[in-house]
């Protein structure tokens, strides 16, 4: 009898432990369950979708290579999963663990139906295995982080098997133009173009990093240059391993350790929300939940638009519809900004994020809302509040701002953080939304309210 291999952020066929256990068993029925029903109002955002589409468009081709398929259904994970079980007589189902609580849930579902035999191999170590002294979770990056990398560097990985067997008969299979998850509008083909999805591209994209993985330190700070990976929807998609980006950074020797120390960041997210399943909608502190927030949608639309009169707000903004991705200084100076100078509450910036970002992650992108927020479990940072036009020629961001607002391209660089102060705003570029010192005083009296 096959075995059914369950895909779902590990759209891969090297170091992928679930796929070694099937193909080690027999023939293999390789699936994804587009399901929309277990996350609910979790499910995939616009930008994810477009990502997935292409991803598993690459994981059927790479299967076709080795004699397989990937069969495609829509529905709720242990309905399908035991419809195909029945169609093509397999017993048992073989997937990576995941992490999301609803993942958790819908792992649940599956074992009360069939056999489900889960793998680590998403993460450096499996969440929640790495414990403090006495046994408990870390809920502080840096102690975490001490003690994951004492347990590093990660296994080997492993080869893809040379072939997939196929089952005697096949399941039925969705098509994937069917599923409609390309966008009809905005059109993305444009600033979308530069991303390749799959696994091919993922290991290209690796490549291309490890040449320029010394500078990371000194470069991943600079919005104007391309100094981060740029991997994080391929983590996000599981199109490649964290313990084969960590041993091709390694092989490269010099100072990679804050780049595995970020890698580390992914990590802490999933302990985190293994901890707190509902990090994305809950305060960790909850004297937060006495915050006066703001509920403006006239404010809420010019920072998604870009159109605050912050050029290095708009340009991440701008970036970020524009591509699917923002450079990570800039996501937190946007992100402040939204909490702090327009005082919305974070959850909003998290949804807008978890729809228009091609890396969207439960985990990471709660984990990075609450901690910019001060709402989080690690340190309150509320009271530090950072100042946008400060940070942009520190950053010296001019080149990224030439780049995504187009408005304020002819300016130079003594002009472009602050054309309003420089007394330059063109006609086409907003007023500033509410001023730095206003902003500040605003927040910090908001803030009384939670004590
Ligand atoms: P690199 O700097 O090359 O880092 C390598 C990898 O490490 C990344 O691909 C990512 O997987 C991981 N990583 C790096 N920084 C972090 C971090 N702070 N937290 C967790 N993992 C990290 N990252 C996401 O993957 N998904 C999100 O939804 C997300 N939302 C964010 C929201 C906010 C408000 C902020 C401030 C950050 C968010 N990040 C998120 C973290 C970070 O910005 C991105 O991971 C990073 O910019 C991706 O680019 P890169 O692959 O070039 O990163």
């Amino acid at each position: 009898d096959p075995t059914i291999l369950w895909f779902r952020r590990d759209l891969r066929l090297s170091d992928q432990a679930a796929l070694i256990a099937a193909a080690g068993e027999g023939s293999v029925v390789p699936v994804y369950i587009l399901d929309d029903e277990t996350p609910k109002h979790r499910a995939m955002g616009a930008a994810s979708r477009w990502w997935l589409h292409h991803s598993l468009k690459a994981l059927d081709a790479s299967l076709r290579e080795k004699g397989s398929r990937l069969i495609l259904r829509r529905g709720k994970s242990d309905e399908q999963l035991s419809d195909i079980a029945k169609e093509c007589g397999a017993e048992r189902v073989h997937a990576l663990r995941h992490y999301e609580p609803w993942w958790r849930n819908a792992e649940r579902a599956v074992a009360k139906r069939i056999d489900l035999v889960l793998h680590d191999g998403n993460y450096l170590a499996p969440p929640g295995s790495i414990t403090t002294g006495t046994g408990g979770q870390y809920k502080i990056y840096t102690p975490f982080w001490r003690a994951l990398n004492g347990h590093m560097p990660p296994p080997d990985p492993h080869r893809a098997p040379a072939k997939i067997d196929p089952p005697a008969r096949w399941p039925k299979s969705d098509t994937l133009n069917d599923w409609d998850l390309l966008p009809t509008k905005p059109n993305w083909a444009k600033g979308f173009d530069p991303w390749t999805p799959g696994e091919e591209g993922a290991h290209k994209q690796l490549s291309r990093f490890k040449r320029h993985a010394d500078d990371y330190a000194e470069t991943r700070n600079l919005p104007s240059e391309d100094g981060s990976s740029r991997l994080s929807p391929h983590l996000h998609f599981g199109e490649v391993s964290p313990a084969q980006v960590w041993h091709a950074v390694a092989e490269e020797g010099g100072s990679v350790g804050t780049f595995l120390g970020e890698l580390g960041w992914r990590d802490y997210a999933q302990n985190i929300i293994l901890q707190y399943p509902d990090y994305a909608s809950k305060n960790a502190r909850d004297a937060f939940d006495e915050m006066p927030w703001r509920s403006s949608k006239v404010d809420l639309r010019a920072w998604q638009q870009g159109r605050t009169g912050y050029p290095i707000v708009d340009a991440g903004m701008r970036q970020l519809w524009a591509t699917g991705w923002m450079h990570n200084r800039v996501r937190m100076i946007a992100a402040s900004f939204l909490i702090k100078h327009l005082l919305i509450d974070w959850r909003e910036g998290e949804r807008w994020f978890w729809d228009c970002l091609v890396d969207a992650d439960y985990g990471n992108n709660a984990v990075n809302w609450q901690w910019t927020a001060g709402t989080g479990v690690d340190s309150n940072m509320f009271v530090r509040i950072m100042a946008p036009l400060t940070q942009s020629p520190k950053f010296d961001a001019a080149g990224y701002i030439r780049q995504w607002v187009p408005e304020l391209a002819k300016l130079d660089d003594a002009a472009i953080h602050d054309p309003e102060d420089a007394g330059c705003r063109p006609r086409d570029y907003p007023a500033k939304i509410i001023g730095h010192r206003a902003a500040r005083e605003r927040a910090l009296a908001a803030y009384r309210h939670t004590k």
